[in-house]
C-alpha cells in the first residue's frame, strides 16, 4: 500500500488472493477490510476517510489509519488490538480464541451526549463518527439499503397482500442516495413502483444505474404506463418529476390509492433536505438562499400537507407506514396532530422479524473473487430453499446488484439459520470450493444490537425504548463468544446522542478453531435479539425461544 502520513498516494485497496500479510485470517479480514471500507469504489469520499452516512469514519485521521494498518499486520494470535475512536491505543495479550480487535466509537457520557460536544472534541482530534458499519469496517456500499428496503416491503406483502405483491401499486417520494434503492426494491418484490421526486436530475442518476426503469413528468401518463404494467402482471418502476406536497393531493382526487405508500424524501431537514411546494426546485433553491427563515416555514407547512394527504390515503386503505426520515414529527410542528397514526417501519414490518433474531446478514469473499460469492449463493438456496423470498433477492441480486470493492453479499437470515450458514461457508473454505476466507458480519441495525427510540427501539411494547444495556450486553456477549471483531458505537444513522449500537464480525477461514468461533458467536449474536423481544414482552419471540430451547430466566412476566 503506497501511502503518506497525510494520506494515500494512490487509492486505497484491499489485497486479494490468498497470501497473507498479517500473522493470521483474523487479522488480515480487519485489516482488508479497513481497506475494502476506503476503496474508492465503496466511500463516499475517501480521501477524507469518509464511508457513507454524512461524517462515518473509518479510522480518525491517516496516521492513525497507518498506525492500525501497522499494528495489524504485527498482532500475533493471542493479542488484542484496541481502536479508541478511529485510533489505535493499545496492544494487550488476551488469549487465542478472543477478538483480534476491540472498538469504541463516538462514545459520551449520556450528559455530553450530542453534536455540540462531539464536534467541540472533534475539533481537538479526540473522537471520530464511526456511524455504523463505518468505524466498525463492515460496510458493503449500497446492497445492504436495497435489500433492507426489500426486506420491508416484502414484509409489508406478507402481512397485507398474501405474500404477493405482483400487480400491487408501491407510492413513495425522494429518489436520493438511499430512497433511490426503493425502484429496485420494489420491482424485485414483484411490484409496481410510483417514486415522486422534485429533481429530475436524481431520478434520471437512478435509471442510468439501473435501479429504476423510466421517468415521467405527467402523473395521468406514469399512471397510465403504471396500470398497463400492472394489468400483465409485470414489474415496472417509474419516477415522476414533482413534489410530493403536490402530486399525493392529486393522486386523491384522481381516486388513486396506492396499496402501500411511504416517503423517503429527507425530512429530517427542513432547509436544505425537503423542498417546498407550489414552486419550482430552481425557484426553491433561490429562496433557499435568499431567505432561510421563509424557506424553512414554507418547507414545513408542505410537510404537513404531505402528511395530511398520507393521512388521506390511509384512511381510503393505503397501508401507509414512515420510513425513518422523521417526517411525522415535522408535521406535528406544523400543526397536523394525527400525524403519528402513521405507523413507524420498525414496529410494523421490521420488529417481527427482530423477535425470531432475523436481521441483516452478511458476508465478504477476502479472496476478491466473484466466483466466491456465487459459490456462497448457491449454498443458500441449497440450506434454505423453502424461503422464496430469500431464493428471488439471490437471483435478483446477482442479476442486478454489482459488486462495489471486495465481492459481498447480505441476505436477512434469523436464530439457527445463521450458524448454519456459517458453518456450511467454513467447510466450503476447508474443503478449498471457496478460494480463500469469508468474513461474517451484519450492519448494526440487527435484532439485539441497537437502542435507537426513534427508529429500531420506537413504541416498544414495555416503553423500554431508550434502554442501551440490550446493545452494550450484545457487545459483551459477542466478545465472550470470540468474535473477530466487536465495537461499541453511538449515534449512528441517527446522531450523537440519539442510538447505542454494537457491532461483529467473525471470520470463517476453514478451521476447527474458525467453526468452534462461530457456531458460538452466530448463535449468541441474533439469540440476544430474541431475548430482548422477550424481555420487551413480544409473544412471537416468547414462543420462538421456546421453540428454540433459548433460556430465559424469567420469561414470565
Ligand atoms: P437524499 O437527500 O439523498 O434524497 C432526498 C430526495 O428527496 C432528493 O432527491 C430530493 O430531491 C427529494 N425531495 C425533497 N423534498 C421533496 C418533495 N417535497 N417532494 C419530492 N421530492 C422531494 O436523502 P436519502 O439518503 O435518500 O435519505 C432520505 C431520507 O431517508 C433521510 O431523511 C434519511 O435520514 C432517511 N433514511 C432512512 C433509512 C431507513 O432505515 N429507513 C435509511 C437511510 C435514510
Amino acid at each position: 500500500l503506497e501511502t503518506k502520513p497525510h494520506g494515500p498516494v494512490k487509492p486505497v485497496r484491499a489485497p486479494h488472493g490468498t497470501a497473507l500479510s498479517c500473522k493470521g485470517w483474523q487479522q488480515e479480514a480487519a485489516l482488508r477490510m479497513l481497506m475494502n471500507n476506503l476503496d474508492p469504489e465503496v466511500a463516499e469520499r475517501p480521501e477524507e476517510l469518509v464511508v457513507y452516512g454524512g461524517t462515518g469514519k473509518a479510522a480518525r485521521d491517516w496516521p492513525s489509519f497507518h498506525a492500525i494498518v501497522r499494528e495489524l499486520r504485527s498482532l500475533e494470535n493471542d493479542e488484542t488490538l484496541l481502536i479508541q475512536s478511529g485510533k489505535p491505543v493499545g496492544v494487550l495479550r488476551t488469549q487465542e480464541s478472543a477478538p483480534r480487535v476491540l472498538i469504541a466509537n463516538s462514545n459520551l457520557v449520556g450528559k455530553w451526549s450530542n453534536w455540540d460536544c462531539f464536534h467541540d472534541l472533534e475539533r481537538k482530534g479526540l473522537i471520530m463518527y464511526g456511524q455504523m458499519t463505518a468505524g466498525s469496517w463492515i460496510y458493503i456500499g449500497s446492497q445492504g439499503i436495497v435489500q433492507g428496503t426489500y426486506e420491508t416491503f416484502a414484509e409489508a406483502g406478507r402481512q397485507h397482500f398474501g405474500g404477493n405483491l405482483e400487480g400491487r401499486l408501491i407510492v413513495s417520494a425522494g429518489m436520493g442516495g438511499m430512497g433511490g434503492a426503493q425502484p429496485l426494491a420494489a420491482t424485485m418484490t414483484g411490484a409496481c413502483f410510483l417514486g415522486i421526486d422534485v429533481d429530475a436530475a436524481r431520478i434520471e442518476k437512478r435509471i442510468t444505474g439501473g435501479y429504476c426503469d423510466e421517468i415521467s413528468r405527467d402523473l395521468p401518463d406514469a399512471l397510465a404506463r403504471l396500470n398497463a404494467a400492472r394489468t400483465n402482471g409485470r414489474a415496472l418502476s417509474v419516477g415522476l418529476v414533482g413534489n410530493a406536497a403536490d402530486v399525493l393531493p392529486e393522486l386523491i382526487e384522481r381516486g388513486v390509492v396506492p396499496d402501500l405508500l411511504t416517503d423517503q424524501t429527507s425530512a429530517h431537514d427542513p432547509l436544505n433536505g425537503y423542498v417546498p411546494n407550489r414552486m419550482t426546485l430552481a425557484e426553491a433553491i433561490r429562496l433557499r438562499e435568499r431567505d432561510s427563515a421563509e424557506y424553512t416555514r414554507l418547507s414545513m407547512a408542505a410537510m404537513g400537507r404531505h402528511v395530511e394527504a398520507l393521512l388521506a390515503l390511509q384512511a381510503r386503505g393505503a397501508v401507509t407506514f414512515d420510513y425513518g426520515n422523521n417526517l411525522r414529527t415535522q408535521a406535528k410542528l406544523a400543526g397536523v396532530e394525527r400525524a403519528f397514526d402513521i405507523p413507524g417501519f420498525v414496529p410494523e414490518y421490521i420488529r417481527p422479524l427482530f423477535c425470531v433474531g432475523r436481521g441483516p446478514f452478511r458476508w465478504v469473499a477476502l479472496s476478491g473473487n466473484p466466483q466466491d460469492i456465487y459459490r456462497t449463493d448457491r449454498l443458500v438456496l441449497e440450506l434454505f430453499p423453502e424461503d422464496l423470498p430469500l431464493r428471488r433477492w439471490i437471483d435478483l441480486a446477482q442479476r442486478k446488484i454489482h459488486f462495489q470493492g471486495l465481492p459481498a453479499r447480505i441476505c436477512w437470515l434469523g436464530y439457527g439459520d445463521r450458524a448454519k450458514l456459517g458453518l456450511a461457508i467454513n467447510e466450503l473454505v476447508r474443503s478449498g470450493e471457496i478460494s480463500a476466507p469469508i468474513v461474517i458480519g451484519r450492519d448494526h441495525l440487527d435484532a439485539g444490537s441497537v437502542a435507537s427510540p426513534y427508529r429500531e427501539t420506537e413504541g416498544m411494547l414495555d416503553g423500554s425504548d431508550a434502554i442501551a444495556d440490550w446493545p452494550l450486553l450484545n457487545a459483551l456477549a459477542n466478545t465472550a463468544a470470540g468474535a473477530s471483531w466487536v465495537s461499541i458505537h453511538n449515534g449512528g444513522g441517527v446522531g450523537i446522542g440519539y442510538s447505542q449500537h454494537a457491532g461483529m464480525v467473525v471470520v470463517a477461514d476453514g478451521t476447527d478453531q474458525a467453526a468452534r468461533r462461530l457456531q458460538r458467536v452466530l448463535t449468541t449474536d441474533p439469540g440476544m435479539g430474541v431475548l430482548r423481544h422477550v424481555d420487551a414482552g413480544y409473544a412471537i419471540a416468547e414462543n420462538f425461544a421456546g421453540t428454540a430451547g433459548i433460556h430465559v430466566p424469567m420469561r414470565n412476566r
